[in-house]
């Protein structure tokens, strides 16, 4: 947490108007940060929304919202882990095993500060393959060009965890790419992919942009393994991408996918994680008007579905106070 005595022509011009209203908190701003994902993805807007609904109301608090753009879930965690970051959005698995020291966290063990805000939307598992490939299927992607996602990236850790799952390893692919979600759909309408995968809310920028440039589908995800990953984790739920959202893809496919979630740190303060829920929920038909993935969200699921580690204090006042919380 960046906390500090602003000083700097610059800095002091900019803030004459709210000097000028007489507001205590003027001189003594706080900077926060959020991590998302990739620019294309749905994080990143979404981050965007709380930040300006932060910033927005920020003569009545002092601090100062801010976006970023990174490689996804673990990037973000860790991040938070290192002081790097105050807010993070996260898989719902991720937050989970990040908590607990468990599958890719196991080596650096448990991140015992972590800290649930609020869950999100849903991120089906959604796995896009060129038209040609002859993909119709998760299992028609061994032998073909994957891109299996960045390391850092949420989808990569579910990708890991599902080809360990099949029994495969990394060179049943005759590629495995690691790139990052806003290189994908280029890859792919350039044929150097046959598909990539993508745990992502819908819609997506980013499966728009790989559906409308060239002939492609979204394909299905399912079976024994998918059966036993949903049945033995909280985390992870059956759900379907609806037909008709992106072009190529008339009917519903069934997938399974996991919550996107936001967590903190149990070293930011109180008042700034209640500051940051109060801009969301005092205003939460703007916030979910920012984004169509947002449209069906409600403030109770928000709160109870989806956080695994304990819920930040300041959090938990506000929920309290609206009694959303026991
Ligand atoms: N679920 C992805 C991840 O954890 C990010 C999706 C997005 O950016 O919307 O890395």
């Amino acid at each position: 947490m960046k906390t500090g005595r602003l000083a700097g022509l610059g800095i002091a011009a900019a803030l004459i108007g709210s000097l000028a209203v007489g507001t205590a908190t003027a001189q003594e701003q706080q900077f926060i940060s959020v991590g998302t994902g990739g620019v294309t993805g749905v994080y990143y807007p979404v981050g965007g929304a709380i930040c300006r609904l932060m910033n927005q109301t920020r003569r009545d608090h002092g601090i100062r919202c801010s976006v970023e753009s990174t490689g996804g879930s673990v990037f973000n965690v860790n991040a938070i882990k290192g002081g790097d970051l105050e807010f993070g959005v996260v898989q719902s698995d991720v937050q989970y095993n990040a908590y607990n020291g468990e599958a890719n966290f196991a080596e650096t063990g448990k991140h015992e500060k972590l800290r649930s805000v609020f869950s999100l939307h849903p991120e089906p598992l959604t796995v896009v393959a060129r038209s040609d490939s002859g993909i119709t299927d998760f299992d028609s992607l061994r032998s073909k060009r994957v891109n299996i996602g960045n390391p850092g990236s949420g989808q990569r850790a579910l990708m890991d965890l599902l080809i360990a799952e099949k029994g495969w390893t990394n060179s049943d692919f005759a590629l495995a790419a690691e790139l990052a979600p806003a290189e994908q759909s280029s890859a792919l309408c350039d044929n150097n992919i046959d598909a990539f995968a993508y745990t992502v809310g819908h819609p997506a920028g980013a499966i728009q942009e790989a559906t409308t440039t060239c002939d492609s589908i979204i394909v299905p995800v399912e079976g024994e393994v998918v059966d036993k990953l949903v049945e033995e984790n909280p985390y992870y739920f059956k759900a379907v991408i609806p037909g008709g959202m992106y072009r190529g893809t008339d009917e519903d496919v069934n997938t399974f996918g996991v919550g996107a979630t936001v967590v903190t740190s149990a070293d930011v303060s109180d008042e700034v994680v209640y500051q940051f829920v109060k801009a969301v929920f005092d205003d939460f038909e703007a916030f979910k008007g920012l984004h169509p993935a947002l449209a069906n969200l409600t403030p109770e699921e928000m709160v109870s579905q989806g956080n695994s580690a304990p819920m930040h204090p300041g959090a938990e006042k506000y929920y309290k106070e609206k009694g959303w919380l026991q």
